[in-house]
């Protein structure tokens, strides 16, 4: 069987300050840490064990610059067999649509069985790559997917809907899945580990390479442009409790029986 499974390097904002950049549409990256996609990551783990499983082979795909190669080491690492680099200046500044666009472009070219992509990017969170993907490839997909098997030509995936629902569907491969965290337990990395997956295929292929139009990708191509961003203003009954730990677990014990809670 074989997996694509598509990685992005993303900021990692999860525990930092985050501050808005002078152009007011994006957030300041400079003293930011990068890591792969928490979704990603889980992404990466259900496609090698479902191929130590299965037979067959992963590959690791990013639409990125010279520094996202990274995440594909690390993928590589974590026991993908080949990686592939869509790098392009042409691609900065693509939208979505446009990031789809060029992953469908080149999965086009790679034999699989199953595409697999995080649910969400854990920088932008627009959750639209993956069925946006899978639409451009024309084939089914599930989103926010909690468990993942593939038994002959069907994947049977269990994910999350709306209300706190959870479902089981069954897929007709080829199809994309989008990977919801804590869908397995991802393998450790180790330093040694990336060092020693050097040695794997890891391909960079730009607009020429994968046969596609220059004008589909890139500021020029965007359909959702970002107009402002900003941090959202503190509402009005939002109360930060100040003091060490056990002055505000006692004050916030107390607010919950005010309320009611407890
Ligand atoms: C300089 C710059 C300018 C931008 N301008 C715009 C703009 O004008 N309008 C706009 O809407 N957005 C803009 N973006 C945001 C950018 O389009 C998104 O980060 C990108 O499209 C991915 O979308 P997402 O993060 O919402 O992915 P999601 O859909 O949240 O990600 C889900 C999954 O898709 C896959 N995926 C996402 N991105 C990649 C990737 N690069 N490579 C491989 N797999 C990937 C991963 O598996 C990921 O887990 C800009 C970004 C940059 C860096």
């Amino acid at each position: 069987m074989d997996i694509i499974v598509c990685v992005k390097r993303v900021p990692d904002v999860a525990e930092a300050e985050v501050d808005i950049d002078s152009s007011g549409r994006g957030i300041q990256l400079g003293t930011l840490g990068y890591v792969i996609n928490e979704w990603d990551n889980f992404a990466v783990e259900a496609a090698v064990s479902l191929v130590e499983a299965h037979g067959g082979k992963v590959t690791a795909v990013t639409v990125g610059g010279e520094d996202d190669e990274d995440v594909l080491r690390r993928a590589l690492a974590m026991g993908a067999d080949e990686a592939l680099h869509l790098t392009d200046p042409v691609f900065e500044g693509s939208d979505s649509f446009g990031i789809a666009g060029i992953l469908s472009q080149a999965v086009a070219d790679i034999p699989y069985d199953l595409l697999l992509t995080g649910a969400v990017s854990g920088d932008v969170g627009g959750g639209r790559v993956g069925p946006m993907l899978a639409a451009m490839a024309g084939i089914p997909h599930v989103c926010l997917a909690t468990e993942l098997s593939v038994e002959g030509s069907t994947a049977r995936v269990r994910h999350e809907v709306e209300g706190g629902l959870e479902r089981v569907v069954e897929l007709d491969l080829p199809a994309l899945v989008t990977v919801q965290t804590g869908m397995n337990e991802p393998r450790y990395v180790s330093v040694l580990g990336i060092r020693k997956a050097g040695r794997k295929p890891l391909r960079t292929a730009g607009t020429a390479e994968i046969g596609l139009d220059p004008d589909t990708v890139g500021p020029a191509a965007v359909r959702v442009r970002i107009d402002e961003m900003f941090l959202p203003p503190r509402g009005e009954g939002a109360e930060i409790l100040a003091g060490n730990d056990e002055d505000t677990v006692a004050a916030l014990v107390d607010r919950l029986r005010q309320q009611g809670g407890i």
